[in-house]
């Protein structure tokens, strides 16, 4: 069954295939035995694909404005919902009977296959609402069925924040309280604000990070000099518990092989 699990992550534009090539190093490098699936829009650039199929088994290559998309018809009436339902494309990988999806801003730091004895739909809590889970890393089983159905439910109901989570959230409903097996450890999905809002938190269990989560406006790839932080992310120069992340990620990017032990 290994053969027919995967990682999947997705980029939309060349800034985000930089994630996802990071994304794919860092799985590699930890020894992953699962396959490695990077979905990407027509308009990356061809040297931005062409350093995804350096990495990944598997470059697909998703058109929402393709007409022979089952999500087409669907898309026209909610164009608000465009990057979501790129995302929703993950359900169709049925080659696979198991994935794992990862953000593009993702970064990780071990090897984390035992996601793959989770059962869909499995994640870790939001730092902004607990009861919602975080869509950053998410444990899935490809299904026509069930990418149908998500697309009805986004027709239907949209979604609560604009975004993928939002509809994930209210279509995965039970989440929150049904399974305690499907709550991956926060150690799984580290979003990067929490080593800000919850500091003695970090301290104590942060050195457990498996996967950290640069969520919010600030990527790495924004901040190629730690020393030169945007002006307006106040966080970026007066934590360093999160310039240790981003040197990391930096040093994935340039294809390091060599472990940061501190
Ligand atoms: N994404 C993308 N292009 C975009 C925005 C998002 O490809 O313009 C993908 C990418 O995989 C990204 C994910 O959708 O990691 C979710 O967006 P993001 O990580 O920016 O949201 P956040 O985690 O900060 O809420
Ligand atoms: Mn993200």
């Amino acid at each position: 069954p290994e053969a027919y699990q995967a990682f999947v992550t997705l980029a939309t534009t060349d800034p985000y295939c930089m994630g996802s090539l990071v994304v794919g190093k860092c799985l590699r490098r930890h020894g992953t035995t699962r396959k490695l699936v990077a979905m990407v829009s027509p308009n990356i650039s061809t040297e931005a694909r062409l350093s995804l199929e350096d990495v990944f088994d598997e470059v697909i290559v998703v058109d929402m404005l393709d007409s022979r998309d089952r999500a087409h018809l669907f898309w026209l009436g909610r164009p608000d919902l465009g990057i979501t339902f790129t995302k929703l494309h993950c359900w169709t990988l049925t080659q696979y009977t198991k994935c794992v999806f990862l953000d593009a801003d993702t970064l990780v730091l071990c090897n984390v296959d035992e996601l793959f004895d989770r059962e869909e739909l499995s994640a870790a809590p939001d730092p902004g609402w607990p009861d919602c889970f975080n869509s950053g890393v998410f444990v899935f089983r490809p299904s026509l069925e069930t990418h149908s159905r998500l697309l009805e439910h986004a027709k239907m109901c949209g979604s609560f924040d604009g975004g993928d989570q939002g509809l994930l959230n209210t279509f995965f409903s039970d989440w929150a309280i049904k399974d305690i097996n499907k709550h991956l450890p926060f150690i799984y999905n580290l979003s990067a604000n929490a080593i800000y809002t919850y500091l003695p938190a970090f301290h104590k269990y942060g050195h457990q990070a498996k996967i950290v989560h640069f969520l919010g406006r600030y990527k790495p790839w924004h901040i190629p000099n730690k020393q030169q932080p945007p002006t307006d992310a106040p966080q970026w120069d007066t934590n360093r518990n999160l310039d240790k992340y981003v040197d990391q990620w930096w040093a994935e990017y340039y294809g390091h092989t060599k472990m940061h032990a501190d």
